[in-house]
């Protein structure tokens, strides 16, 4: 078993690349999503990089955007604009009053804004995810619970785990003030200056059973960012502890100081980690081994397997999963030496 840590964009690419035939077979595979960035908009509880594994474990995924679901309508979403706008209410996003945001549902603390002009485009068909996750929960389901029956209906071959059951939210601390991270990337596109990021309920959250079992097995962390989408995985109690002791292989979502896309680079510098390859070395003591672009020249402390890393589509993903699985191999029996 190989238990992968995911964000929405990264992870899920390289997941392009799982193969019953190849060196990474999708039923031997756990992803642990990271739940930082989800939101309750409206009432509905939306997990963004959960929801890009369902979809694209579903065949139904969006690959222009890599969210959403291919095809989808937004006449909820547009009728929630054309509303507001006719009763002259703003838009953008449009948090709930500060005593509703530790009131109701635990799971949505500290991330719950009003579905008023709808700040986040949510399909027609996303939508349906979102109502069915929500009402689930409500009936007294964990989101470890739901996000597998959701996974059944989506026909996944792989086991899809939110990262913890208990609410955590990624506050990202700019000169602007704190602001969730779908405000910050979402409504404001990465502009605001970043000065920390806070994953608020972190150290009263626990890794869920399903969660710890899956860091007894070798861990991948995916060419995600490594603040907004696997830092909050990490700062859940025992996590690193769990990953120091596993073999744990990590692709690099940069080029050297080059990153692919995304706000990575920002968020790194803003927590005071270099923007590059270096820096995401850094951010991983617990690493044993890394797999690095062709054309990626940093010198680093631990091993490297080199490959070209850019993933675009199955093909490029099966290379880069070749270099996972060479490099789990070779630290399992010290094939470094
Ligand atoms: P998010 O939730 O959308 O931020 O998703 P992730 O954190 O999983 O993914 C974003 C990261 O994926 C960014 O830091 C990108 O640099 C990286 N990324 C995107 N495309 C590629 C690619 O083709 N190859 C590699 N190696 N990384 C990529």
């Amino acid at each position: 078993m190989t238990t992968f840590l995911a964000g929405g964009t990264g992870t899920p690419k390289l997941l392009d690349g799982l193969d019953a035939d190849g060196s990474v077979a999708p039923s031997d595979v756990t992803v642990v999503g990271n739940t930082g960035d989800d939101v309750e908009l409206g009432g509905h509880l939306v997990c963004p990089d959960v929801d890009t594994v369902l979809f694209h474990g579903g065949d139904v995924l969006d690959r222009d955007r890599w969210w959403g679901v291919a095809g989808d309508t937004t006449g909820t979403h547009d009728e929630l604009h054309r509303l507001a706008a006719a009763a002259g209410l703003d838009d953008g996003p449009r948090y709930l009053p500060d005593d509703a945001q530790t009131r109701g549902r635990t799971i949505a603390r500290w991330r719950r804004f009003s579905g008023v002009a709808e700040f986040m485009e949510i399909g027609d068909r996303d939508r349906a995810v979102h109502l069915t996750r929500t009402s689930l929960i409500d009936e007294g389901h964990s989101l470890t619970a739901v996000t597998r029956i959701l996974a059944e209906a989506f026909g996944l071959d792989v086991d899809l785990v939110p990262m913890s059951d208990d609410p955590v939210a990624t506050i990202v601390h700019t000169a602007e003030g704190p602001m969730h991270f779908q405000e910050y990337w979402v409504d404001r596109r990465a502009e605001p200056a970043v000065e920390d990021v806070e994953f608020r309920g972190a150290d009263a959250a626990t890794p869920t059973p399903s969660v710890r079992d899956a860091l007894t097995d070798p861990v991948v962390v995916g060419p995600s960012n490594p603040v907004t989408s696997i830092g909050p995985i990490l700062a859940l109690p025992g996590v690193e502890a769990a990953l120091a002791e596993t073999p744990v292989v990590v692709v690099s979502p940069f080029v050297g100081r080059e990153v692919f896309s995304g706000p990575a680079a920002e968020l790194m510098e803003g927590v005071g980690l270099d923007p590059s390859t270096a820096g995401v070395a850094e951010a991983y003591p617990f690493a044993d081994a890394f797999v690095l672009d062709d054309a990626d020249e940093t010198a680093l402390d631990r091993p490297v397997v080199r490959t070209d890393t850019r993933l675009d589509g199955p093909d490029d993903a099966r290379r880069v999963l070749d270099a996972v699985r060479d490099a789990l191999d070779r630290v399992a029996t010290g094939g470094w030496r």
